[in-house]
């Protein structure tokens, strides 16, 4: 589980941009983050990835506090708003990036990469350059990159935010069909309403660093805690 006490985010001494967050994660769970742009997200996110301080609090995973742990031993993966795919390596090389980067044996990286290119239909594409890709091509080699760590615990941020609609609806179902394939413990960020509700088991409304409300989508749709959550969410109250 990822339990977060009281945390907190301020830059340079200037108010909060994270306000006392508290809140726990389950194994295995799809936690969406929802909130308007500058809400606090990205933030908080980058907090649990261990890329950005934390200025109060504490935050644990698996009992353990890892406020100064650095990312490489949080044992977690992270996929980010442009993907971020290294231009001038194959879709390979960017898959086994971070096993190479960390050692793990010839044999085993090619097991986990034929596993992953299958499983994201990319097998037909490793030798191609990012450029030789399309753009939802280029999503799934991200994803390939971060599942194929196997790390328990998944951060996505906005990671379908340059698809169009209909690739957009594909990649919900599969991101969610692979979370619950590996049993990911997910933390999904997005400020899309759909979804939102279409693929957490709980979601967090953040607003200016605090939150709203935290629950099932059904709940937050029919008893939202305030207007924003309301008006954010789309419900008729
Ligand atoms: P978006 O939906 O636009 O991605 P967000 O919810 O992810 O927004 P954050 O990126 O977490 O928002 O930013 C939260 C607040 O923190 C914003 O007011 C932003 O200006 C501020 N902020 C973010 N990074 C820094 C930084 N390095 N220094 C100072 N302020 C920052
Ligand atoms: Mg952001």
């Amino acid at each position: 589980a990822v339990e977060m006490k009281d945390i907190s985010k301020s830059y340079d001494k200037q108010k909060s941009v994270i306000d006392q967050i508290s809140l726990s994660i389950e194994e295995g769970e799809f936690f969406v983050l929802v909130g308007p742009s500058g809400s606090g997200k990205s933030t908080l996110l980058r907090m649990i990835a261990g890329l950005e301080e934390i200025s109060g609090g504490v935050l644990k995973m698996n009992n353990q506090v890892v406020n100064h742990l650095p990312p490489k031993d949080r044992n977690l993966s992270m996929v980010f708003q442009n993907y971020a795919l290294y231009p001038h390596l194959t879709v390979e090389q960017n898959i086994l990036f971070g096993l190479r980067a960390k050692k793990v044996d010839k044999k085993e990286q090619q097991r986990r990469l034929q596993e992953t290119a299958e499983m994201m239909g990319l097998t037909e594409l490793l030798k191609r350059k990012p450029k030789e890709l399309s753009g939802g091509q280029r999503q799934r080699v991200a994803l390939a990159r971060s599942v194929v760590s196997e790390a328990p615990i998944c951060l996505m941020d906005e990671p379908l935010s340059n698809l169009d609609a209909k690739l957009r609806a594909h990649m919900r179902i599969e991101i969610r069909r692979l979370q619950k394939k590996l049993g990911l413990t997910m933390i999904y960020v997005t400020h899309d309403q759909v979804e939102a509700m279409t693929m957490g088991d709980r979601i967090m409304v953040l607003n200016d660093g605090k939150i709203q409300q935290v629950g099932e989508p059904i709940t937050l749709y029919n008893q939202p805690a305030n207007l924003f959550v309301a008006s954010f969410i789309g419900s008729p109250k």
